[in-house]
């Protein structure tokens, strides 16, 4: 049985008021010796708190939650009390001197998934939710909390166990009345799942952008405006703007909110040639983070006519955009430049083209983040997860005995359980039976 833990729900600091929170077997006692006796089972109650040696803590409003309908699925409690750091320290304190131990980062959530309360997916998405700086990202979270990410994997590992019944049919009752094509049967619905496990894979990346930000580089020669363009995009939007500097050698992001959207700008000075080893070591990182981007802005000075504007060009990849700042100036080598094919935009930063800018960069955005339908991944381990099912069904579907196909599918399904942390093997011998009424 687990011991009882509680923490303070709310931030620390002076606030108008603190909540404490409660779980485990021992809640309940806890409660009892704090506000006198239990109140009704989810019922806002105003009691006075006083502590184990009689000293009054606060006038506090208490809710008591007894197992299983609580969030963690254990008795719980919350206690909400005035929010100053001397009244949440006195009632932390009755709480540890009657045997309660403060609760790890992560506790009570997991003790909700450890109790059923919250699959893995959705006990992420509350990590999410509370991180969530923008519109779309505590959209993503809410959505995953409701269910939509345990849905499409228990949906598909559904496929695949009623795959796995057939299969395993034809492997362990060879001698039965099954018809021959049995592992055949297996098939069809094994392709449409690949196909389908091949589409989400092209979408993977998008929950994962939505949730950390959607990766935009600056790159050019210097001199071409790049900070300017930067500072004026990120003036714009200084909501959130919080540069975070590694060292004065690494990439520096700066995260804006377009449309709703994360969106993590990095001006990739760094990218130049040196044959110095520290600073080579700077230009690889600036290197690697604008080649890994979702997009780059390449910056290039209009009025250069001295094949200047080449520079960092062989980063630049085919749905990128050139900005042809400096149109203020008279032209020299937009006309070279635009012949690349590029989706071009020309700009004077100096005189507010950010603006424009920001507008294409927006709709690049949101075609890029937005879709109809909840993303397959949010994070790199659904992703690895999806991907390993895939090669399993994929494997599967061309295997040439069914015994190496049926462990396939088992491996299929685990990678898929693994992503709601779940894990019923049970479920496999009830198909068996259920559906081919072997035995009976
Ligand atoms: P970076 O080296 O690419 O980051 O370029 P900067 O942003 O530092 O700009 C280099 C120089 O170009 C600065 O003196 C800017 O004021 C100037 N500059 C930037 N944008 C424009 C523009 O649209 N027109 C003109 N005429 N000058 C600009």
């Amino acid at each position: 049985m687990s011991d009882t833990i509680f923490a303070p729900a709310t931030a620390p600091g002076r606030a108008a008021l603190a909540v404490v929170r409660l779980s485990g077997p021992g809640s309940g006692e806890a409660l009892t010796a704090l506000a006198g006796r239990l109140p009704s089972a989810r019922r806002a109650t105003v009691r006075p708190l006083r502590g184990p040696d009689g000293a009054t803590i606060d006038e506090g409003v208490v809710l008591w939650f007894p197992a299983p309908a609580s969030y963690t699925g254990e008795d719980c409690a919350e206690i909400s009390i005035h929010g100053g750091p001397a009244v949440v320290d006195s009632l932390i304190e009755a709480l540890a001197s009657l045997g309660l131990r403060l609760a790890d980062p992560g506790e009570f959530t997991r003790r909700a998934f450890q109790n059923g309360k919250l699959d893995l997916t959705q006990a992420e998405a509350v990590a999410d939710l509370i991180d969530a700086e923008t519109k779309a990202q505590a959209g993503q979270a809410l959505a995953q909390l409701g269910g939509s990410l345990s849905r499409r994997y228990d949906a598909w590992r559904e496929i695949l166990i009623d795959a796995l019944a057939v299969l395993e049919a034809a492997v362990d009752f060879p001698d039965e009345d099954l018809p021959e094509d049995v592992a055949a049967r297996a098939r069809p619905a094994l392709e449409r799942l690949l196909a389908e496990l091949d589409g989400a894979l092209l979408d993977q990346a998008r929950g994962q952008r939505v949730r950390e930000g959607f990766r935009v580089a600056l790159i050019g020669a210097p001199n071409a405006g790049k900070s300017s363009l930067l500072n004026a995009l990120a003036g714009r939007d200084a909501a959130i703007v919080t540069p975070t500097p590694g060292t004065t050698r690494d990439v520096i992001e700066v995260p804006l909110v377009l449309a709703g959207y994360r969106v993590l700008l990095a001006d990739t000075a760094g990218v130049r040639d040196t044959d110095h080893d520290i600073e080579a070591e700077g230009v690889r990182r600036a290197r690697a983070w604008a080649e890994a981007a979702d997009l780059r802005l390449w910056v290039v000075d209009a009025s250069a006519s001295d094949g200047a504007w080449r520079f960092a060009e062989d980063l630049v990849q085919a749905d990128d955009m050139l900005i042809l700042n400096k149109a203020d100036l008279p032209g020299g080598a937009d006309a070279k430049v635009k012949a690349l094919g590029h989706e071009a935009l020309a700009v004077s930063v100096a005189r507010d083209g950010a603006a424009e800018v920001r507008e294409r960069l927006t709709k690049r955005v949101i075609a890029a983040l937005s879709a109809s339908e909840f993303p397959a991944a949010t994070r790199l381990r659904h992703a690895g997860r999806l991907r390993e099912a895939r090669a399993r069904v994929a494997s599967a579907v061309n295997a040439r005995e069914v015994e190496l196909a049926a462990e396939d599918v088992r491996l299929a399904a685990r990678a898929l359980e693994q992503v709601t942390g779940r894990v019923d093997p049970e479920d496999v011998l009830d198909r068996v039976f259920s559906t081919f009424c072997i035995g009976k």
